[in-house]
């Protein structure tokens, strides 16, 4: 069964088709099918997925699923949070959100950060019963970057049971632990109960 993915992101498509296929389900990323970005204009992860996933499977005619994501600090009053792919403005840089980040905690003693994703799937543009599921992540934010796997802010989100960051493990460690992990069980797990 194949789904668009609304998202350009190659790194999220890696993650969420490794967890689905299991599943026979395939993900198509949305520009693959001639759909660009959706606007993102809300103030929750939740209302961005929702935008995200009605507006591709309106241009594609296919279920669609959308994850809308980012990292809440805890000292920055959560903030980069719905803020998390452009902190740094545009055009889009891991590197230079990153150098941000550890600049704007610089002066700050609490490390404390989560991950948040939120995946919505829609049957069709206006299905009235979206599914929606929820994942978090806790960890700290060390110093330097660390590592080279995963994207994003991996390389500074420490997991303090392993001591290593999200860019030292493996994708496989990553998928299971992982905010998207996690949100991705729960979806799993609606969509079992809805059939
Ligand atoms: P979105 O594509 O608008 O949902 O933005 C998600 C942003 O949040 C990404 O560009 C990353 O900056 C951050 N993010 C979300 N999930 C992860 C992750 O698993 N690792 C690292 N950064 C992430």
């Amino acid at each position: 069964m194949k789904w668009v993915l609304a998202s350009n992101n190659a790194k999220k498509l890696v993650e969420l088709s490794a967890m689905l296929a299991p599943l026979g389900f395939e993900l198509v990323p949305q520009g693959a099918l001639g759909v660009p970005e959706a606007d993102e204009p809300h103030c929750t992860f939740v209302e961005n997925a929702l935008a995200k996933a009605r507006h591709a499977a309106r241009l594609t005619g296919l279920p669609a699923l959308a994850d809308d994501s980012g990292l809440c600090a805890s000292a920055l009053g959560g903030e980069p949070g719905v803020h998390s792919a452009r902190y740094a403005g545009d055009p889009k840089s891991d590197e230079r959100n990153n150098a941000r980040l550890l600049a704007e905690l610089a002066e700050k003693k609490d490390r404390r950060a989560h991950y948040v994703a939120v995946l919505v799937f829609v049957r069709h543009a206006d299905d009235p019963q979206p599914i929606i599921a929820e994942g978090e992540w806790h960890g700290e934010i060390v110093l330097e970057p660390r590592g080279d796997g995963g994207f994003g802010y991996d390389p500074l989100f420490l997991v303090p049971e392993l001591a290593l960051t999200v860019a030292e493990i493996e994708a496989e460690e990553k998928n299971r632990r992982s905010h998207r992990g996690q949100a991705m069980a729960k979806l799993v797990e609606k969509l079992r109960q809805r059939r």
